[in-house]
């Protein structure tokens, strides 16, 4: 290892604390421009200085008139960029409140500094970006006959079997007016048939209205239910303590279907009546029409919503109705978190331990601590909630630094389903060869003869129906990438990463026996089983290949929904946030596939899918059942899911945590060196592991503190670059954040790093 760089990157370091030079700031004048990047360098006047934080708005004297116009303070430095004569001086701070755009950038100063990014990543983050946007105008759906004569109506579609104009109006009925988009996207109500009912007069259809008529408020009231004692305790203890000045962070762990949604709605109620403003987030695959319409139906229009295939123009029309007052209420996935609002009062993260709240692009940040700090800034109060919480967040909870709330049984009549664990082992030895344990057959066929509905849930995380030579043992992988290929329907070998195709072989490519086949059961084999399995049966199937096109996902949904299917096969994307009164049984193909994934979260991951799969199950009335099949029936992820026991499961994984310093008992910091040649990676990483030990040494953590690597990555090589993981374990997060810091100078220092991407990313989510 260079000590000659090390140390000389101390001694860079240490001047910069001793001398009490001028600093300057770096700013920004318009936050709305596509050009973010754009900073403007001025020297801070040394009076000053205490109040020149980043995110401060601030005069400064612009061009060559010295006219004086706002920017923000994005970064503070005591190196100048060019000639410290020609500097001019920041004029004045204008404001010691922070205004919104202040909060917000120095939300991306905090992102920056505890994620480790580039300010300008954390800024692209945060401030929404005005591209030249074409305005788009608001459509909305209004009835335009009397309810009866809809009602008339209703009774006609249904007999003749128009299922999509029976949607439309049910939903009329209940509402007046619905927004277009949401007809066309989340109730999957073609374009034809609005236009047949405008036709026959029983709709209209308006422009830009529905932002500007709230929803009457008799209809608002219609929706309000009586919540239970269990409910109205938790709303009462978190609103009385909102109404006295007192903010925190509440964890709400309560079972699927035990009444979660209507307490957030309560929530959000008092603190919108407050004349405060709320975000809502929700994982995007849960955000479907049934939970969007809880909300409209509640709010009316002060709410809007967010989805990952808004164009930036729409999304910052969205912004700028936000910051108008427009609406009170944001509602959508992780980016929804930055929501210009400039009286927040509340962020609710429902689903709390959804993988997808950390970005998996720099900045690597996970929406729930960033949702915190947001809270902090603007004097806001965090409420999470899930049915299996993350055990970051339940061991908060335990702690004290989160309030907990338990809402442990369902609402009304709805029981918790009865759970069988199938051995598959003991499956084979009964020689029973097929994909359905002798117990789930037998289910599947009662509920068919019952009409009931049946959820066959493939858990396919770490996994892949990958195509393997029985003689052999050779695995087809993708040239490119260091996975194995998964074999489709039409007969070719797709990389799931990079999309690489090609033909199945005939014989092995390596020993040519022609024995080599698609290994494994992916969704379309299940299908497949299942069709010959009950003939009769009417199957949908939803996976990543059915669900391609826009609302694909939707529209597979709706269908089951209206019990067009008896069966419906998926992955994980089936077991999120639906109710399906119909649905009796949930089978669980292969519960223990995800425990294999080489990554510390496994047990969690297989925990939370068996649960959420679960709770699909005797949402209605009716009693329900579900089947694990596992090769592992005695894993404890397994027995506790099966008695619904998340306590249980947390302390025994805990344990293993403990054992083995994974978060949350300690942090990692992991480390990504990339590059297209093999070698310079290598090396690179090797620096930079040789690098971090002599820092701990420096520091004197070395021994409390573990190293791990350089190591090939999990997914070693993708689109042809090669990937190697330097994993850093320590309890300390502030360590690990100074580490980073260390070896960003280093790496900016030597010459090795060049044709090496390096990223760094704190509590890693997924596995590399
Ligand atoms: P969760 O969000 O915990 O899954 P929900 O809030 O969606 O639970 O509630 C499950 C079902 O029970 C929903 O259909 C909801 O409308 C209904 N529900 C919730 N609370 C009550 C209540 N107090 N009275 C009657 N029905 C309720
Ligand atoms: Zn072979
Ligand atoms: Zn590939």
């Amino acid at each position: 290892m260079d000590i000659e760089i090390i140390t000389s990157i101390n001694k860079r370091l240490e001047r910069k604390v001793i001398g009490m030079q001028t600093k300057y700031a770096d700013i920004i004048v318009d936050i709305s421009h596509e050009n973010l990047d754009k900073t403007y360098q001025y020297a801070i006047p040394e009076e000053l200085l205490e109040r020149a934080v980043i995110g401060a708005l601030v005069l400064i004297p612009f061009g060559k008139g010295n006219r004086l116009i706002k920017g923000y303070i994005v970064s503070i430095t005591e190196k100048p960029n060019w000639k410290v004569e020609l500097i001019k001086p920041i004029n004045q701070i204008v404001d010691d409140a922070l205004v919104i755009e202040s909060q917000l950038i120095h939300l991306a100063y905090w992102i920056k500094e505890t994620f480790g990014s580039t300010m300008n990543d954390a800024l692209k983050t945060v401030i929404p970006v005005k591209k030249t946007v074409k305005s788009v105008e608001k459509k909305s759906l209004r009835l335009a006959i009397t309810k009866d004569m809809a009602n008339e109506y209703l009774e006609t579609f249904k007999k003749r079997n128009n299922r999509g104009r029976v949607r439309l109006l049910e939903e009329l009925v209940l509402q007046d007016v619905l927004d277009y988009e949401i007809v066309i996207n989340k109730l999957n109500i073609s374009r034809s048939t609005i236009q047949d009912l405008e036709k026959m007069g029983i709709v209209t259809t308006e422009v830009e209205r529905m932002y500007r008529n709230p929803l009457s408020s008799d209809l608002k009231q219609k929706e309000k239910v009586q919540l239970t004692i269990e409910q109205q305790t938790v709303v009462d203890s978190i609103t009385k303590e909102y109404e006295s000045g007192i903010r925190n962070t509440y964890l709400i762990h309560g079972v699927t279907g035990s009444g979660k949604t209507e307490v957030y709605l309560e929530i959000i109620d008092a603190v919108i009546n407050d004349g405060k403003q709320v975000i809502m987030l929700i994982p995007e695959i849960a955000l479907t029409y049934q939970t969007v319409m809880r909300f409209y139906r509640r709010f009316g229009n002060r709410i809007s919503i967010m989805n990952s295939r808004l164009s930036q123009g729409e999304r910052f029309d969205q912004y700028e109705r936000a910051k108008n007052g427009d609406i009170d209420i944001m509602i959508g996935p992780r980016s929804a978190l930055f929501t210009p609002f400039d009286n927040l009062g509340l962020i609710i993260i429902d689903e709390e331990h959804e993988g997808s709240y950390k970005s998996e692009n720099p900045p690597k940040y996970h929406a729930r601590e960033v949702a915190i700090k947001r809270a902090e800034l603007s004097n806001a109060s965090v409420v999470l909630g899930s049915a299996t919480p993350s055990l970051e967040s339940y061991r908060k909870a335990l702690t004290g630094s989160y309030r907990l709330y338990q809402l442990p049984s369902r609402i009304g009549a709805g029981q918790m389903p009865k759970i069988w664990v199938e051995d598959l082992r003991e499956e084979l030895k009964k020689r029973n060869k097929s994909i359905f344990s002798a117990r789930l057959k037998e289910l599947i066929a009662d509920r068919l003869q019952k009409k009931q509905q049946i959820m066959l849930f493939i858990n396919r995380r770490g996994y892949a129906g990958f195509v393997s030579c029985r003689s052999c043992g050779h695995v087809m992988k993708c040239p490119h990438c260091d996975i194995s290929l998964t074999a489709h329907y039409n007969g070719s070998l797709v990389c799931h990463y990079c999309g690489h195709e090609e033909f199945t072989p005939s014989k092995c490519p390596s020993c040519g026996s022609k024995y080599i086949a698609a290994f494994g059961t992916g969704t379309q084999k299940v299908e497949e089983f299942a069709r010959k399995e009950f003939p009769g049966a009417r199957i949908l199937r939803m996976d990543t290949d059915t669900t391609k096109n826009k609302d694909g996902h939707e529209k597979i949904l709706s269908a089951f929904a209206n019990q067009e299917a008896d069966i419906l096969v998926g992955t994980q994307m089936i077991v999120k946030g639906h109710d399906f009164p119909m649905v009796t049984l949930v089978g669980i193909l292969a519960a223990d596939l995800s425990l294999y994934a080489a990554d510390y979260r496994a047990a969690e991951r297989t925990y939370q899918l068996l649960a959420q799969a679960a709770g699909r199950a005797g949402r209605g009335d009716l009693a329900g059942e579900v089947v694990i099949q596992t090769y592992q029936p005695e894993h404890y992820s397994i027995t506790t899911a099966s008695k619904n026991d998340y306590v249980g499961f947390y302390h025994q994984e805990m344990n293993y945590r403990e054992m083995l310093k994974y978060p949350p008992a300690a942090h990692i910091l992991a480390i990504l060196v990339a590059s297209k040649d093999d070698k310079k990676a290598i090396f690179a990483s090797e620096l930079i592991s040789g690098a971090t030990k002599e820092w701990l040494k420096l520091e004197q953590i070395e021994a409390e503190t573990t190293v791990i690597g350089p190591a090939a990555a999990n997914l070693a090589k993708a689109n042809d670059i090669y990937r190697y993981m330097i994993y850093v374990k320590q309890s300390e997060y502030d360590y690990l954040i100074r580490l980073k810091d260390y070896l960003e100078g280093y790496i900016n220092y030597s010459e090795h790093m060049n044709g090496c991407n390096i990223q760094f990313d704190f509590n890693p989510m997924n596995s590399y």
